[in-house]
């Protein structure tokens, strides 16, 4: 069976000061970990084709497949507010794009496909530890219900990469809306290339936001409409207990999707100040810091925009400013209707916004696990006697009584009876999320050879909302001894 691969590569189209066409480089032995079936399919490739010899050197970087036009992006970024001039593709090469099964152009990019000419002091590589989480977190996302790159394919290489130690090295397929960032438009304006801002306004408003071409002024609903899709964004995050751990502006896409999973992790037991990251040590980017964040990226993307808003300068600021000053309002709404839902509250109420707090309070003081807490939420009735599953997971148990009796007295202004309710928030609580732990496990297993406990893990996430009694054991929180307090970058 061939691979054929129905490329249009726009990006490769835009003028040359954008990118560096070079090609991946070959690896020593490409080896199968894992080919997304459902994927391949939506983009209209045969999953069959890809985990062949042929296949797999095409997932290696070791053959192209007709049609590409292979590229690194350059950008530029604030990393932890302090500004880097120049970053750019230094592990990832852009094979090129194809339109899926809904009609949207996704990237096709191998992510540790070998040096570039923006690879700084970096090798170019990766391990098949951060690949696999990447898989792994970034599919469960997806199937969690947030926007999301995805992962095709991950294959190892072959050859040792050197971290801590040798390590086996692994190149991830990532599929993306684009790999348009923050940091790209920023790139430009910093060298005040005003055609090439021009270009890549026109490229996102055509990509991203068609309806904003007609608008008066196009940048600024660009603008708008890219604000409006990272504060949803965020809430999502916030929903799920979801630590991005590095928020740079060079992470943060202009599709609105979640990208660059490095040290990222979902919090067991809960706290607003949670960090992993081992680099973040200042928790710039803890999790209740992640809508503040988003705010200051999005303030460093609407300064790149002003020439393109308006030709006077007051009125671009003041227009831009407006638009920034937007986020915290259109985030707060989306965060109350993310926890609405997680409450199960279909109503809107003066003080819904302070019942979700003060439920996250308690958590924070009674250390419950964020993830089984809300789902065992779902599970409770109108009898407070029957609340073990919620209050147990608290330290102090008596510490959810008080919350509860709020919560009972809030559901009586409801309409819906207990088991409609019970239904809709089993759909907005997911009973399994990627436990640090077990993301561990699968890594480790996966260096030894194992990839069993991935490909079981990828079942449970597959459809996370369900609850099948083959994974029960994959969404209990961790044990003291399984705790896992630090992620890493793996770059
Ligand atoms: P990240 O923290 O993954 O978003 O990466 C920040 C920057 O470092 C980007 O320009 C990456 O391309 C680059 N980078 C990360 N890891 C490597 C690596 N192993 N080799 C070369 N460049 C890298
Ligand atoms: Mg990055």
């Amino acid at each position: 069976m061939t691979l054929t691969i129905p490329f249009d590569n726009s990006y490769a189209r835009l003028p040359e000061r954008f990118y560096t066409k070079l090609a991946p480089t070959p690896v020593a032995e490409p080896g199968l970990i894992a080919v997304n079936e459902g994927l391949a399919r939506q983009l209209g490739l045969d999953p069959e084709a890809l985990a062949t010899p042929e296949g797999l050197a095409v997932l290696a970087g070791n053959a192209l497949p007709g049609g590409a036009d292979p590229l690194a992006q350059v950008y530029a970024g604030h990393q932890f507010g302090g500004w880097v001039p120049q970053l750019g593709d230094g592990r990832a090469i852009l094979l090129g794009e194809v339109t899926d099964s809904d009609g949207i152009r996704r990237d096709i990019q191998l992510k540790g496909a070998g040096r570039t000419p923006y690879s700084r002091m970096g090798d170019g590589r990766a391990w098949l530890g951060p690949v696999m989480r990447e898989y792994i977190v970034s599919e469960a996302m997806y199937a969690l219900g947030v926007p999301t790159t995805r992962a095709l394919a991950a294959v190892t290489t072959g050859e040792p990469v050197f971290r801590e130690g040798a390590m086996p090295g692994a190149v991830l397929t990532r599929v993306a809306a684009s790999h348009v960032r923050v940091g790209t438009f920023q790139y430009f304006a910093a060298r005040r290339d005003m055609d090439a801002l021009g270009a890549l306004t026109e490229y996102v408003i055509e990509r991203h936001y068609p309806d904003a071409a007609p608008a008066e002024r196009p940048a600024q609903a660009l603008l708008d409409a890219v604000i409006a899709r990272q504060a949803r964004l965020i809430a999502q995050w916030m929903g799920l207990g979801f630590i991005h751990g590095v928020m740079n502006t060079d992470n943060m896409s202009l599709a609105g999707e979640t990208i660059d999973y490095g040290p990222c992790a979902f919090m067991d037991d809960y706290h607003p100040g949670r960090v992993f990251s081992s680099i973040d040590q200042m928790g710039r980017y803890a999790y209740a810091n992640q809508p503040q964040i988003a705010v200051w990226n999005l303030a460093q993307l609407a300064t790149c925009l002003l020439e393109q808003i308006d030709d006077d300068r007051e009125t671009a600021i003041d227009l831009a400013t407006e638009a920034v000053n937007r986020f915290p309002d259109l985030y707060q709404n989306a965060w109350l209707t993310v926890f609405r839902a997680k409450l199960g509250l279909e109503r809107e109420a003066e003080g819904d916004g302070d019942l979700a707090q003060n439920l996250l309070s308690r958590m924070a003081e009674g250390r419950a696990d964020f993830t089984a807490l809300f789902r065992a939420l779902c599970t409770l009735g109108e009898d407070a006697a029957e609340d073990g599953p919620a209050r147990d997971l608290f330290a102090e148990p008596a510490l959810f009584d008080g919350w509860a009796a709020l919560w009972r007295e809030r559901l009586t202004q409801e309409q819906r009876g207990t088991t409609a309710r019970q239904d809709a928030m089993r759909a907005a609580n997911s009973a399994h999320i990627p436990r640090n732990h077990r993301v561990e496990e699968a890594i480790q297993a996966g260096v030894a050879g194992d990839y069993a406990p991935f490909g079981r893990l990828m079942a449970a996430l597959a459809r996370p909302y369900e609850d099948p009694p083959e994974y029960a054991d994959l969404k209990i929180p961790p044990r003291p001894e399984e705790v896992v307090r630090q992620t890493f970058c793996g770059t």
